[in-house]
Parts: C-alpha cells; structure tokens; sequence
C-alpha cells in the first residue's frame, strides 16, 4: 500500500512544485541525486572513479509534451558528453525516450537520440536506453530496432525490467541479437495483467534472466543492490568461468555504497547510475518507495534539522 501511494505521489505534478521549495527535501534529495548542474555529476563522476568505479549519468526529465524542451534536454547531454570526454572520463549516458520527445514527435525524438550516440560512438562511449513504465516497452524495443543503426548498435542498449511477465521472451531475442542488456527489477507501478504481484517472482525470474544473460549475453550489465542476487551472480560466474571482463554490476548513486565498495575490491566491475538535474522528484519518490525505511530517514533527518540545538 505504502509503495503504491509513493509510486502514485511520484507522478502528482502539483506536490513536485511544492516539495522543490522545501529545503530539507532538497537536502534529502541530495544523497540521491548529484546536484542540479552537469558540472555537479561530472564532479561525482570524477569522485567515484577516483574510487575504481566507472559511472552512467543521468540527466533526471521524463515525459516532455513540447518539441523544444526535447531537444534541450538532447543539448544537455551532448554538452554532457564533451565535458566527461573532456575529464578523461567514460562517457556513458543513461536516458529515457520520453525525454527526448517520443510522444511528441517519434522521428525528432529519434534524431534526437541518434545526435547523442553518434557523438558517443566518437570516442567509443555508450548511451542506455532506460525502461519506463510497461505502456512503453514494446515501443522502446520498436524504436530502438527501426532508429538504433547497426553501426551504433554496440554504442547503444536496451533495459529489460524482471517484473514484467513478458521479459524472459524480451530477454531471449535480445540476446539472439547480441544487443547489450541492463537487467534491472522495475520500478513502476503496474498491473498485475502484466506484471508479478509478487516479490518472489520477480527475484526468480531476475535470477533465471541473469544466468542466460550471463552465459550467452553482450556484456549485461547486472543492476541490482539485492544482496542475495548478486551472491548468486558472483557464485555463478566464477562456477561457469566468466570472467570479469564479460559483465557489470550497477548500482545507483547513493545506494548501498558499502556493497559498491566491496564488490569492486573483490574485483568485479562496477558503475554507478547517478542522477542529476532540476526535475528529481520522480525520481526521489520511486527511491523511497523501493525502500520504505528511507522516509523514516529522511522524517528523522528534518525533525533533527529543525529542533534548535542549545
Ligand atoms: C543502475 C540501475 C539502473 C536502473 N534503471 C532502471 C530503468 O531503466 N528502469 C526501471 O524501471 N528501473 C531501473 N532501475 C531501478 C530498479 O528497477 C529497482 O527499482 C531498484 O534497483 C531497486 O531494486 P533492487 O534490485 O535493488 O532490489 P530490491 O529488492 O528493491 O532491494 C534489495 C535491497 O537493496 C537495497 N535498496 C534497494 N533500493 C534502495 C533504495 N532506494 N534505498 C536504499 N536501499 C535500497 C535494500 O537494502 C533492499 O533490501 C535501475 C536500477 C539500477 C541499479
């Protein structure tokens, strides 16, 4: 229930423009999100690999209803992108086609997106696709199949998210493709039609994709902060002899970094999402609804902020 209600909070407009005036939620925002500016994410960029981590930024904005605003968003990442090319830093992007205007107009959107893989295949970098609620991942796939070239293929992957019931089959076609894979869980709000109600499915499924991505993948990216998915994963690649080489886990900024740490000091590959920009609400209210115990978190951190000390 509790889950259902952030879910649904994170798509009320009206409460996004009063919480983006209150401080103390800014200030809780912040351990999630890595400031307003690219300038703000290309500094933790830089931060995280000074620690042995590559990163994904994420320039927070979904569902424009306006050509322009599309294309700003298209001008921030290009601009993003020379600034990490310009830091000696991977350039890897995530981003979402709503925001780049697919429903406004899909073939802007597509020069759009094409814009910024081009300038990322220029210095062998990668742009991710993320998945969106479930009314758009046969579109994601169809667009990602008519837009993305051959040529920008290795330049360029998909998300595939364990609680829809269609994924295995999703999974199984991308790999017949070589196209490269994040497997995530999801975090949308859906219907039970189309996905699991149940948490045990979700993690069973994970598992099952996980494997065959693992085994027969282009380099999936495992992302995932469930301390028993990734125990089975590191099992299973060692098992199988997979080398490091050959995958990554993900992570998101702020989100057990103790397990970032760790999994990268035992030698696996590490990235870390990390998001930035003015429009982070959404993104804030899907976070706590993963985790219910961040807003006692964050209630402790504002009542402890706003009770004078002596
Ligand atoms: C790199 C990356 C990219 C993603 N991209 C997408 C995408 O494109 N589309 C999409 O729908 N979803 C995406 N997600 C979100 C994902 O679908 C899940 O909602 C999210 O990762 C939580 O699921 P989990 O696998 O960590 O497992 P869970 O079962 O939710 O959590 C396992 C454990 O992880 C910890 N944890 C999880 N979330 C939090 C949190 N917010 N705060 C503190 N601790 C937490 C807790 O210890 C929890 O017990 C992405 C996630 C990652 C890591």
């Amino acid at each position: 229930m509790l889950r259902q209600g952030l879910l649904w909070l994170s798509e009320q407009q009206g409460v996004f423009n009063f919480v983006r005036t209150n401080s103390l939620a800014r200030k809780f925002a912040s351990r999630f999100v890595a400031g307003e500016t690219v300038e703000q994410a290309v500094d933790a960029a830089l931060e995280l690999h000074r620690h042995g981590m590559a990163t994904s930024l994420d320039l927070l904005g979904e569902s424009v209803s306006r050509e322009s605003e599309a294309a700003a968003a298209r001008d921030q990442y290009l601009d993003m992108l020379q600034l990490l090319a310009a830091g000696h830093l991977d350039e890897n992007v995530s981003l979402k086609l709503t925001q780049m205007g697919l429903d406004v107009d899909e073939n802007a959107c597509a020069r759009n997106v094409q814009a910024i893989v081009e300038q990322a295949a220029m210095h062998d970098g990668f742009v991710r696709l993320d998945m969106e609620g479930s009314e758009y991942t046969q579109r994601t796939i169809d667009f990602y199949f008519k837009h993305i070239t051959k040529e920008l293929q290795p330049h360029c992957g998909l998300v595939i998210q364990s609680s829809l019931r269609r994924s295995v089959d999703d999974v199984d076609s991308l790999i017949e493709r070589q196209i490269r894979v994040r497997l995530c869980k999801g975090a949308y709000l859906e219907p039970d039609e189309v996905a699991f109600p149940d948490k045990a499915d979700v993690d069973r499924t994970y598992v099952e994709m996980m494997e065959r991505l693992l085994s027969q993948g282009n380099y999936p990216a495992i992302a995932t902060h469930d301390e028993r998915i990734i125990d089975h994963a590191t099992k299973f690649v060692e098992q199988q002899g997979i080398p490091p080489e050959r995958y990554e886990f993900q992570m998101l900024y702020g989100v057990r970094r103790d397990l970032q740490r760790q999994l990268h000091a035992a030698g696996h590959r590490l990235r870390v999402y990390v998001p930035f920009g003015s429009q982070w609400y959404p993104y804030l209210m899907r976070r706590l609804a993963e985790r219910p115990a961040n807003i006692a978190f964050m209630l402790s951190s504002i009542v402890r902020e706003s009770v004078p000390h002596s």
